[in-house]
């Protein structure tokens, strides 16, 4: 008998229309845990690197996580696994809701979807009853109101839907998958959705899970919610409002936005405007949430009610999902009641809220700069909101300048030419990033930005404050219940960081806190991904209630696996590194591993030398960023390393650096095949 997980995968061929449930193999939990981790080990079995992300062989991955629809708290993600069109790398998003726990109900753990339907379809899983249904009325369709219209023709209000929008049958290639109160939005996902041909997946599931041992599971859970009403009775002092509670994140919650209007750039990532948060616009933006914000919401399971509902008059009702609340906002320096409206269009296109707002910017500032004219932008409007719109119309629909600008401010600039490429200046591996920029170099964001394979830092990053608390006292006083470490050594580092001199950015934390830290971080990330447990009540806020000491006994307990502390931190090392070799068999090197240029206002690039350099050694990474030989042995990876051995990627010696490899990267490979 298989515990927590079901044991069964969907396989369903949309060229051929057939439909598998497979059995898979407990030897792949037992490395990989689940989630992102037995996906990753699929894509990297079945989805050779030559594979175009619009192609019939890529594959697109619906994953559960492990302890997905148990009554661990918050264990409700959802990890879409595929190659990205946007990145031509993996790319992998989640999102909450109860789109996962329905899965494992219904009796299955993924849904692997290969090759592309000739006509638009749903798929339609009913515990066993698994159908591909036509879905040409549904074409064109926002991915929230085609929701509906699945929901009410198969009569059943409970069933789960994960639908696209228009951006997504488009192939925009930053183009979400949206399931009502959550959306899994990076990396184009939505977009290879709708290559496929597939609107939407509407799940309903109605069978039991079995647990190993239920008595020692539900102990564990019953205290993670203890744990949770203790935090929340506390929130942290001396941090950001945002950061003081847990949740992912709750600004659907609160009102002060200091934080993200003072230190995040508006327009193209560009302009900072430190004075903007006064007493005023703290009260008309109270005002503007309050009269919009009907209900706070929350995923399957968990009490934290982190999404809210909005109803905008005239607009129908959506579900706000964390810093969206923002980025339009920011990017089109204008108010809350503008990011309010346009986000309920944009959620129905399904575009991502990060790039979604920054190529409109882009798109704005090269007509600033004389290289989008009035030609390019026919009927644009005179007001900047009328211009966001004006540009999301285009994009979603590919029309016109739209075209370009769907496939993001990378690929856009390239295909605009005329000087654009100046103005691409805030991504990573060719992703819009979060347009957070700082005067001083940190030395863990630094790691965290340019070698994560998220490629998005609001996924790696977390655990450990976000800087130094101002006085010993305040750092005194934060560690000292600070249950939340794996060594003591971390409470170390966070005592000597100072706001200034000889123990602050970009020296400290040095190199060997920094890549410590960063282990720490995406560790945890690499855990919740693969457990299915939510974020934000795990790897990313500070002292959540999941942590490296309790996970071993919740997956043991729940799973009967024979699984220990150590156990838990090796697949998630293991499963780290595999995403890597992925990405380095499509090509990603050292190259590619470096912030916006404009990033922080000072960089010190011998010291960003220094710390690539220990962090790969501190991975099992060669010089190139490469898991060598040794390690993936180490990790149970042999296959992986006879592969890369076999392309030549890695030498029989193991840590082979070739001249001239370290610079040529992904960036130049991928421009030669686009
Ligand atoms: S913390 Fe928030 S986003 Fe996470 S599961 Fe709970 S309600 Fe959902």
């Amino acid at each position: 008998m298989r515990y927590a997980e079901t044991g069964f995968d969907l396989e369903i061929d949309l060229s051929r229309g057939s439909i598998d449930r497979v059995e898979t193999d407990p030897e792949m939990t037992r490395l990989h845990l689940g989630g992102l981790g037995t996906s990753a080990r699929i894509l990297w079995d079945r989805v050779p690197p030559e594979t175009e992300p619009f192609s019939e062989d890529n594959l697109l991955i619906f994953s559960t996580g492990l302890l997905c629809g148990t009554a661990a708290p918050g264990c409700n993600r959802t990890i879409v696994a595929t190659i990205s069109p946007q990145t031509r790398l993996l790319a992998y998003s989640m999102m909450g809701g109860f789109w996962a726990p329905e899965l494992k109900h219904a009796g299955y753990d993924k849904v692997v979807l290969r090759g592309k339907s000739p006509a638009l379809v749903y798929l339609w899983i009913n515990n066993d009853k698994v159908e591909i249904r036509d879905a040409a009325h549904l074409a064109g369709k926002g991915a929230i109101e085609a929701s509906e219209c699945i929901r009410k023709e198969l009569n059943d209000p409970n069933i789960q839907v994960a639908a696209i929008g228009l951006a997504g049958e488009n192939r925009v290639f930053y183009a979400s998958i949206e399931q009502g109160r959550s959306s899994a939005s990076r990396g184009g996902i939505g977009a290879v959705m709708g290559d496929k041909g597939l609107k939407a997946i509407a799940v309903r599931g109605t069978k039991d899970l079995n647990i190993a041992q239920p008595e020692a599971f539900m102990k564990l859970c019953n205290d993670v919610l203890k744990y949770i009403k203790l935090r929340e009775a506390n929130p942290i002092p001396g941090v950001p409002a945002i950061l003081q509670g847990l949740g992912s994140p709750q600004e659907m919650r609160i009102v002060d936005e200091e934080w993200h209007t003072t230190n995040f750039m508006w327009g193209n990532a560009r302009t900072r405007k430190k004075d903007y948060w006064t007493k005023d616009v703290e009260e008309k933006w109270g005002e503007q949430q309050e009269k919009v914000r009907t209900r706070l919401i929350s995923c399957y399971n968990c009490p934290m009610k982190c999404g809210a509902t909005i109803s905008v008059p005239g607009l129908p009702t959506y579900m706000m999902k964390c810093y969206s609340k923002l980025t339009y906002t920011m990017a089109a320096y204008s108010d809350l009641n503008f990011g309010f409206s346009i986000a309920q269009k944009a959620t129905e296109y399904g575009v991502d809220a990060f790039s979604a707002p920054q190529v409109m910017a882009f798109a704005l500032e090269l007509y600033e700069a004389g290289i989008l004219t009035d030609a390019d932008l026919p009927g644009m409007p005179a007001d900047v909101e009328g211009r966001f719109y004006w540009l999301l119309e285009r994009i979603v629909r590919r029309e016109g300048i739209g075209d370009a600008l769907a496939e993001g401010t990378y690929w856009a600039a390239r295909r605009i030419g005329k000087g654009a490429e100046k103005y691409d200046h805030n991504t990573i591996k060719k992703q819009e990033q979060l347009p957070l920029k700082l005067g001083m170099l940190n030395p863990v964001y630094f790691l965290m930005y340019s070698t994560g394979e998220k490629i998005n830092i609001t996924q790696i990053e977390g655990q450990f404050p976000q800087a130094p608390f101002p006085t010993m006292e305040e750092r005194e006083a934060f560690v000292k219940d600070w249950i939340q470490v794996p060594d003591e050594k971390f409470k170390r580092y966070f005592l000597k960081w100072e706001p200034r001199g000889e123990f602050s950015n970009p020296n400290y934390p040095d190199i060997e806190a920094a890549c410590d830290i960063v282990d720490w971080q995406e560790k945890m990330h690499y855990i919740d991904d693969a457990v299915g447990v939510c974020a934000g009540l795990s790897s990313f806020p500070l002292k959540p209630p999941y942590h490296i000491h309790n996970f071993a006994a919740l997956i043991a307990s729940a799973t009967g696996m024979d699984i220990d502390q150590a156990g838990v931190w090796k697949a998630a090392t293991r499963n780290r590194s595999l995403l890597r070799a992925i990405n380095v068999r499509r090509g990603m090197r050292r190259a590619d591993e470096k912030p916006p240029e404009d990033h922080w206002k000072k960089r010190f690039p011998e010291l960003e030398t220094k710390l690539l350099d220990a962090y790969y050694k501190l991975k099992g990474f060669d010089d190139r960023g490469i898991p060598t030989k040794a390690s993936l042995h180490e990790l149970d990876l042999a296959c992986v390393a006879e592969d890369l051995e076999q392309r030549g990627i890695i030498g029989p010696e193991d840590a082979l650096s070739r001249p001239g490899d370290e610079t040529a990267g992904h960036a130049r490979q991928v421009e030669e095949v686009h």
